[in-house]
């Protein structure tokens, strides 16, 4: 059977989509440390990030620094942050966090965001808009 982010790459779970290429899909998680926090994954299915061979691997990083750059133009953030944690869904996968630079912003224990519908789509709409433009 398919795992989550299975079948939100093949389309059969909704998520509101920030970048995608042949290789590669990015979208925002459902439980946001911030506005525009986005994974990144592969399509293919490797349970753990560093047991993705060397070429996918480095492709996964070639792809997230254009949805970095995207995240930088479309949010109003000092920076992206960074994080592999992977310890509830097995499917590797990075987190991209939008940051204000005020401390402490890349901690999952922090509280988590909620935004409307409407707010997860204008904001994926916004990154994927500045994504298409690289
Ligand atoms: P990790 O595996 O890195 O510990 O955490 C998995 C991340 O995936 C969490 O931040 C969680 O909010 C997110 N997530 C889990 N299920 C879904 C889902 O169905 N859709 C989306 N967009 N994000 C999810």
């Amino acid at each position: 059977m398919s795992g989550i982010f299975k079948k939100i790459i093949d389309g059969e779970i909704p998520s509101y989509k920030v970048a995608e290429d042949d290789r590669y899909y990015a979208f925002l998680d459902i439980n946001p440390l911030a506005k525009g926090h986005t994974l990144a994954v592969p399509k293919v299915v490797v349970d753990y990030l560093f047991d993705l061979d060397a070429e996918t691997y480095s492709g996964l990083f070639a792809f997230i620094k254009k949805v970095s750059a995207a995240l930088k133009s479309s949010t109003a953030c000092k920076s992206v942050g960074l994080m592999v944690y992977g310890l509830d869904v097995p499917h590797a996968h990075v987190h991209l966090v939008p940051l204000k630079g005020i401390g402490n912003e890349l901690n999952f224990s922090n509280p988590r965001i909620s935004l409307t519908p409407d707010e997860f789509k204008i904001t994926a709409d916004s990154i994927y808009k500045e994504f298409i433009k690289l």
